[in-house]
This record gives structure tokens, sequence and C-alpha cells, in this order.
């Protein structure tokens, strides 16, 4: 429920600012300060796939990758597998955009994969079709595009039929990847069947993008009258707003229809659109193509010294795309690289939490509930096998007393000398936690009696010769431990750890009644030479 609810915090922070990526990634790295701290491995992870979400509508490409890197490795290992699917797709996107298709597709099938495998609905089903679509359509196999964009668009159709602009935008990408196919009748066909939710949206970029898409399937079927009417809808779309549209391949194909066509009006009309979006345009692919664009415009209308111009710039930006292409190689290796670190350094924080989460902060021995979850393994383990399990308590004597003579810190580290002595004692099969206050409790798996009592006698040994004054102990005038020892096979009445601690517990009671600074081993049982029960039995040391 907290972790809900702190996730739903973070996407008020997403919906509050959707246009505003900036202001949200200083509001996710706020709360990211505060959560390494916290160690909240999960929602770390959280809010680095919302920083990549963020850096990849700045446009930032390699912020994008570290952050979908660092939040696909902390959610990994985990069973959520929304967020798993979703940062597979993020870093999907992050290689998408650093033009590495077969990564994208790599990651994205791995996306898909279990979003199938775990029947995830809604949005994240719907992106990674769209997307897997946008690869093989980059990878030109248009057919693979085609196969994922339909199962999208239905899926849409089906399961969210009142959001318009997903249904608009998606029944765009199919279109498109039909006219790359060259089938211009199917594009026009499903661009007719969306008009209905264009004229629900208000979004200027989509309805420009699926107007001017229309108008170029329409005279593809030699429907000019209806790519004139919609032509028209999109040079008006852009007239408002010059600077919302970066998509300039459709102005391409445009110039090239139009001038086959021969509409000088639009044609110039088209130039002219194309010349104004081509100040937004920075990425070389981009420049290529308006250029090439209105080097064909230039050719088309007989004013060769422009078109030569343009030429001798496509040239150049051809080359330059070349070089940039081979450089894409080479950033991917360094953002490996960089990522690499930053795994290294994520691996370091999720053994830190975990470490937290199990020890106890003063000590550093395991704390109550780490001790349960490994007593549970013990005995899970010994009923299988046989074997048995032992426990070790342990009590200071006089405790109270060494806080009040020498004060609490000194206390502590009386706690600490005590639990040091335990940690000595420490293996595979024998574990020590802090039960609480001044007690300790051992845990063994498969040991005989003899060796757990030789593991209580050695602390008892160790603690001795430290020395520590406790001047109201009699015992010594020093610090010294009660301890009880039980070690049982699982039974019934043995099958918890607090049942057999309990036990154990009985034995440090009889110790501290027996005057205390002594090791009492519980053994069921065991009767005296008169036939009465005797179980508990000193131990020296
Ligand atoms: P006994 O010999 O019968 O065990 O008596 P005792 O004085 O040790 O009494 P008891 O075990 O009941 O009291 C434990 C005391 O330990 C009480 C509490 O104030 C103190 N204590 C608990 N946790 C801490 C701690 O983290 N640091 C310090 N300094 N004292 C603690
Ligand atoms: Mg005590």
């Amino acid at each position: 429920m907290a972790k809900d609810k702190k996730r739903l915090a973070v996407m008020k922070i997403y919906t509050d600012n959707i246009n505003d990526p900036a202001k949200q990634i200083k509001e996710y790295k706020k709360l990211l300060k505060k959560s390494q701290e916290s160690a909240d491995i999960n929602f770390v992870g959280f809010l680095f796939h919302m920083l990549a979400v963020a850096y990849n509508m700045l446009g930032d490409r390699e912020k994008l990758f570290l952050n979908a890197v660092k939040s696909l490795t902390l959610f990994k290992n985990t069973d959520d597998h929304d967020m798993i699917a979703d940062a597979y797709i993020t870093l999907g996107t992050a290689y998408f955009n650093q033009e590495n298709y077969q990564l994208a597709l790599a990651n994205y099938d791995k996306a898909y994969e279990i979003i199938r495998k775990h029947r995830i609905k809604g949005k994240s089903r719907l992106v990674i079709l769209n997307n897997l679509g946008a690869v093989y359509d980059m990878m030109e196999d248009y057919k693979s595009g085609i196969r994922f964009l339909s199962e999208c668009l239905e899926l849409s159709k089906k399961e969210s039929p009142d959001k318009t602009p997903e249904l608009l935008v998606y029944s765009v990408n199919l279109a498109e990847s039909y006219m790359r196919l060259d089938e211009p009748e199917k594009a026009a066909a499903i661009l007719k069947d969306a008009e209905v939710w264009a004229e629900q949206v208000t979004l200027k970029p989509y309805l420009f993008d699926f107007r001017i898409k229309y108008a170029l399937a329409n005279y593809r079927v030699r429907n000019i009258k209806l790519g004139n009417k919609n032509a028209d809808m999109a040079f008006k779309l852009a007239e408002d707003a010059p600077d919302a549209y970066s998509d300039v391949e459709v102005f391409r194909d445009l110039i090239r229809i139009l001038l086959e066509i021969g509409d000088r009006e639009r044609l110039d009309k088209a130039a002219e659109i194309i010349m104004e979006c081509s100040r937004n345009v920075s990425h070389t692919a981009d420049k290529l193509m308006v250029c090439s664009a209105l080097a064909d415009y230039y050719r088309g209308i007989g004013d060769l010294e422009h078109a030569v111009e343009y030429y001798e710039q496509v040239e150049w930006l051809y080359r330059t795309r070349t070089r940039e292409l081979k450089q894409v190689q080479l950033s991917i290796h360094k953002s490996l690289k960089d990522a690499d670190s930053s795994i290294n350094k994520l691996n370091r924080m999720i053994t830190e939490s975990e470490e937290r989460a199990n020890k106890d902060f003063m000590t550093k021995l395991l704390n109550h509930s780490a001790m349960l979850k490994i007593g549970e393994e013990f005995i899970e383990n010994a009923a299988r096998k046989k074997e048995k399990i032992g426990v070790i308590f342990i009590d200071i004597d006089f405790f109270k007393e060494c806080n009040d003579t020498y004060g609490h810190a000194k206390g502590d580290e009386i706690i600490r000398e005590v639990a040091h002595a335990c940690q000595i004692e420490e293996s595979v099969n024998i574990r020590f936690a802090r039960y609480g206050g001044d007690e300790f409790l051992g845990l063994t798996y498969g040991l005989e009696d003899d060796a757990v009592i030789d593991i209580a006698r050695r602390i008892c040994n160790r603690v001795r010769s430290a020395n520590i004054p406790n001047i109201n102990n009699p015992n010594g005038r020093r610090v010294t431990i009660s301890v009880g020892i039980v070690n049982v096979a699982v039974t019934e009445k043995t099958d918890t750890i607090i049942q057999i601690a309990n036990y154990a517990d009985k034995a440090v009671y009889y110790s501290k009644k027996a005057g205390k600074n002594c090791i009492h081993f519980l053994d069921y049982g065991r009767t005296n030479p008169e036939g009465e029960d005797d179980p508990f039995v000193r131990i020296d040391f």
C-alpha cells in the first residue's frame, strides 16, 4: 500500500508537469536522494524509470540510456513484472534513439515476452506492439511491422475505444507501413476509418500528421480531390503552428507526388512549409530529407541554380551522416562502459540495503526478523535431513547496573563486545542475532550437542577474559553472561524458532536462578539418580 502511495505521488509529479520534463527531473532527483538513504530499491528503480522517460522527452539520449539501464538493473531480479517489462521497453527506446535497432529489438522482444507470459494488459502492451512495429519498420521489414501495428490498433480499438489520440496515432503508423510496403490502397482505407477520431482530436501535431499522410495516400491512389482537401487542411494547420511538426520525410514524399501531378500552387505551399519546418530540424537524417525535398522541388519547377545548391548540401549531409553512423557504434560502446560502472554501484547499493534490512545496526549481528527468516530455513532443512537445530540464548548479567554505573554509552560498548564474542563463532551453520536489549541468540544447524555446548563455552570464556568492569556484579566484579542451550530434532513442539528459543529461554532462566555467570543445557528426558525429572545440565567453562 505504502509502495503504491509513493508511486502515485510520483505519477502526480508526472501528470502535473507533463509538458515540463526538466521540472519532473528536478522533482524525481529530490525524491531519489531521500529514497537512496532509506534504500527502498524498488522505489529507486521506479524513479530511475521515470527519469529515463523524462530525459527521453528532453531528447537527452545518453541520460535516457543510463537511467533506463539503472532501472532495469534494479528491477530485473524482482517479481514486479509490469515494471520489468516497462524497463525493457525504455531501454529498447534508448537503443532505438541511438539508432541501434538490433539492440532495440532485443529489448522490445524481451518486454513482449514478459507481457505475454504474465498476461499484462493495458498501456504497456499497446506501447510494446507499437514500438515493435516501429523498429521492424526501421529495419525495413514492413510485413512484420504491419503485423504488430495491426495488432496494436485492433487491441486499442477493443480496450480503449475512448482514447482517440492514441487510436489516431496507431492508425497513422499502420498506414505509413502500408505506404512503405507500396500498398497505398490499404493505407488510404485505414486512414479513412481513422477520420472519426481525427474529428475529436485537438492536438495539432497529431492532426497535421494524420491530414498530410491521408493526403499522400489519396494522391497515391489518385484520389486527387480527397488528396487536395486533406493537403489544404494540413497546410492550414501548419500555418497556425509551424514549429509543431518535425516529421519531414512526409514532405519529401508529398513534394515528389505533387510534382508528378503538376499542382504548382500546392507544391509552392509545401515547399514554403518545409523551409519553415527546417529551422527546427537538427538531426542530420532530417536535414538530409529537407534538402533532398527542396532539391527535388527546385529541379521540378526549373530553378536549377537552387536545385544544384541543395543537391550539393544533400551530398555533404550524406557524407556527414555516414560518419555519424560510425560514431553511433562508438557512442553505444561508451554508454555501455558508463552503464557498467553505474551497475556496479547499484549492485553495491542493493547488497548494502539487504544487509541493512537484515542486520542489527549497533552490533552488525542479524536482527530479530532476519534471525526468524534464517531460523525457518534451518528448520526446513533440518526436518528434511533429520538434523538437529540448536539455540544458544545469552543474556548479560546485571546489565542495568552497567548502564546505571558507567552510563549508556559504555553499556552500548559492552553489548558490542558480547556481540563480537559471538560473531567469531559464525559460519554457514552457526548464526548469531541480537534478540533484543542485552539478549543474543545463536542458531546452529546439524551440530552434535557437545559442539553446540563448546560454542557457548568459548563465548563465555571470551567475555570473561575481556575483563570488563561491572562493580555491581558479585561474580568477579566484571561483565558476565548467563546462557541457556537446547539442541533438538524438529518435532511438532519444536517446528518454529520461537518455540525452540522458548526452551532455551527456560535454560537461561535456570542459569539466572542458579546465580548467573553460568551455562545450562536443557536435556528433556534426563532424570536424577532418584528417577525424578532433572532436565537442566550445568556446564562448566
Ligand atoms: P539480569 O542479570 O537478570 O539479566 O538483569 P539485567 O540488569 O541485565 O536486567 P535486564 O536484562 O532485565 O535489563 C536489560 C537492560 O538493558 C534494560 C535496558 O535499559 C538495557 N538496554 C536495552 N537495550 C539497550 C541498549 O541498546 N543499550 C544500552 N546501553 N542498554 C540497553
Ligand atoms: Mg540481562
